[in-house]
């Protein structure tokens, strides 16, 4: 047992002990296990054991959560708390249960003065009159997968019959949209499609502007894949067309941001210290990790176990630790301030598990390279002015 498991093994452990690691104030919430289509890229059926997890988040499992989350918030004196619902697909949760659990949230919001932040990843398809009253209620910001044009949406995310969803859920996107609430568009991207037809079908046809586009996730044990091009492609359109018309692409303004020197809220620019809580009210790290064979939590569950203890699972404490101590090779980079790594998914191998630079390191390196070309110049020029209208 090393030191910190020894000082992590009671489920009372005082906070001073927990201290090491960062407080945990982002959690993935997983209130469906299932989902109600079957898309072709999923981590998170890739792992059996989430088949035999409860379906829904259990009553048991609610039950513990919110007095924990209020220990927590006050122990711990959180000032702000961000709670992403999840699934499976998150909307197969019954809307009855999720108003009472939105509202008890609220009260230790109200009770602590923590700013308890909602957000929901949905694919979109269930969501009726009733959720978009519920996710206007609560202000949760809600995003919808939608991965570009028809032809590769339908390829990609299939219903169980393997039919394709886009008609689907571009109507959900059209009435969600049409009752005020909007969305926010994740998306994964595919060496099958090219930018520009992703960019103008999104916001010349679809009329949306605030989206992401995922690199998918892969490690160095899958098959290889090339986005820099890619990446390049999609930021000249974006700068040369799209930025002015109010557009937001978040890989592409993270990247910029750390390109001159800002911060960046995406994962791989910083360090890992997420909670994700399961239907059955075990507690483990980020949730894409599943698709890595082999990787397993411990057994820290909400009923037993304080929120902040999820850092004294090994696991987590691996994430963590590896999220802050780079791979040599990206210690010696030139590009580590921008790329940050990658995410930790992207720098898994069974070797050297997560201490490798990201299976995207070379489109990182290319699209990092681009950025600086083509918005440095601009940047010292506007400097520049400042300096000498201030001087
Ligand atoms: S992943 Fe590649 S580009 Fe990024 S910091 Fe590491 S070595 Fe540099």
């Amino acid at each position: 047992m090393t030191p910190m498991q020894a000082l992590c093994k009671t489920a009372e452990s005082p906070p001073e002990q927990l201290a090491v690691f960062p407080i945990i104030n982002e959690l993935v919430l997983k209130l469906a296990s299932r989902c109600n289509i079957n898309c072709t890229y999923c981590y998170w059926f890739n792992d059996p054991e989430v088949m035999q997890s409860p379906k829904m988040l259990t009553p048991e499992a609610e039950k513990a959560f919110i007095p924990k989350l209020k220990q927590h918030i006050e122990r711990h004196q959180v000032e702000k708390f961000r709670i992403a619902f999840h699934g499976g697909e998150p909307t197969l949760f019954p809307k009855k249960r999720f108003k009472v659990l939105c509202l008890a949230i609220r009260k230790v919001a109200n009770e602590t003065g923590c700013k308890i932040s909602f957000a929901m990843q949905s694919n979109g398809l269930l969501i009726d009159d009733e959720w978009i009253e519920l996710l206007k209620q609560f202000d949760v910001r809600l995003g919808i997968s939608l991965d570009g044009s028809q032809q590769l949406h339908d390829k990609l995310r299939i219903d169980a019959k393997g039919r394709g969803t886009y008609l689907k859920t571009i109507q959900a996107i059209e009435h969600i949209r049409s009752t005020g609430l909007e969305v926010y568009i994740l998306s994964v991207a595919s060496e099958q499609t090219e930018p520009k037809a992703l960019l103008k079908h999104f916001v010349e046809q679809l009329n949306l502007k605030d989206f992401e586009v995922l690199l998918p996730h892969i490690h160095h044990q899958n098959e290889p894949a090339t986005f820099g091009h890619y990446l390049c492609e999609m930021f000249d359109l974006y700068l040369e067309e799209f930025i002015e018309a109010g557009v937001s692409i978040r890989i592409l303004d993270d990247l910029m941001c750390q390109v001159i020197g800002g911060k960046s809220m995406s994962q791989g620019y910083g360090y890992v210290a997420t909670a994700t809580l399961l239907t059955d009210g075990a507690l483990e790290c980020v949730d894409d990790l599943r698709m890595i064979d082999g990787l397993k939590a411990g057994n820290i569950n909400i009923k037993t176990h304080q929120l902040q203890e999820v850092t004294c699972d090994p696991l987590w404490q691996e994430i963590y630790t590896s999220s802050i101590h780079l791979s040599p090779q990206c210690n010696d980079c030139e590009f580590k301030r921008s790329c940050g790594g990658g995410p930790m998914v992207s720098r898994w191998s069974e070797k050297k598990r997560f201490d490798n630079p990201s299976v995207y390191c070379k489109d990182y390196q290319k699209i990092i390279q681009h950025i600086q070309k083509r918005i440095m110049p601009r940047v010292t020029q506007l400097q520049q002015t400042k300096e000498s209208q201030l001087c």
